[in-house]
């Protein structure tokens, strides 16, 4: 499968010469297999950039299956700003967890509407279809995807998608416990063996310590997870804004030494990066 990032920023979108070669788009990834329909991971302000139409004979309707991990901004605000979405014939089905006070579909309705958006959800001429998700195993296409919760702040899961020959896990969202010292189960549950662990790294310590109940860990305990779950390659994803590209790069240094090399390779997401995912036999 092909895995190719869109927009890789946590918290909200920024642009600045000095994070040009990362990018400043939010969460957004997508998933791809030949012959099957895209999976997008998130529906930040990246996901515009994704245009499938080289791979779709002309005139056929789009079509995707979006997994949302939870309905904080940089998660969603691209969704209205998604040109496909506006052409009828599309069909989009979104997954995402359902609400404390709603459904999955109550929570986008919210968002896209005046005077957010000029339209209201149900006047969007694609059709988009929603559907809550939890703690699920589904099958989407030939892809098996698993569905667990994962600490964060409101509903929030992560996924595990197994499909054309590779496995991923995408957390987007962590909140590390105090003293970053222990993992959740479903969390490790989604990353066991993966190919490819897309997960946050959005504070060094000394920002941890100074937030430590914002929904999010380290860049160190990303590496914990990605060690202990076995993941063969770590991508260091949702920057915090304010990372510099020079920030971001000896970050990944720091994360190398720290993996140690020996079983997991260390990389940081930017937009733009495509990566070929394939289990080694
Ligand atoms: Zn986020
Ligand atoms: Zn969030």
């Amino acid at each position: 499968m092909q895995v190719t990032f869109h927009g890789v920023r946590g918290s909200f979108p920024c642009s600045s010469p000095l994070n040009r070669r990362y990018g400043g788009n939010t969460a957004s990834v997508s998933v791809e297999v030949s012959g099957e329909p895209p999976l997008l991971l998130d529906l930040g302000t990246g996901v515009p950039q994704f245009d499938d139409s080289r791979g779709r004979p002309t005139g056929e309707p789009f079509r995707a299956v979006a997994l949302v991990t939870h309905l904080h901004l940089d998660h969603v605000l691209g969704l209205p700003f998604f040109a496909p979405v506006h052409q009828a014939g599309t069909q989009l089905d979104i997954y995402g967890p359902r609400q404390e006070a709603g459904t999955l579909r109550d929570g986008f309705a919210g968002l896209v509407e005046p005077p957010y958006f000029p339209l209201p959800l149900n006047e969007i001429l694609g059709d988009i279809r929603f559907h809550d998700v939890w703690h699920d195993e589904l099958e989407i296409g030939s892809a098996k995807v698993s569905v667990r919760p994962v600490p964060h702040v409101g509903p929030t899961v992560g996924y595990r998608v197994e499909w054309g020959g590779g496995t991923l896990a995408y957390i987007s969202d962590h909140q590390a416990p105090p003293g970053l010292d222990s993992i959740d189960a479903g969390v490790l549950e989604l990353c066991a063996g993966v190919d490819l662990l897309v997960h946050e790294a959005q504070y060094t310590r000394a920002e941890y310590a100074a937030k430590p109940n914002w929904g999010h860990c380290t860049v160190d305990y990303a590496v914990r997870v990605a060690r202990e779950a076995g993941a063969r390659t770590l991508c260091l994803y949702h920057h915090d804004p304010w990372r510099t590209d020079d920030d971001l790069d000896a970050l990944v240094v720091e994360a190398r030494a720290q993996a140690g090399g020996a079983t997991t390779e260390v990389m940081a997401a930017a937009e733009g990066l495509s990566l070929t995912v394939v289990t080694r036999g």
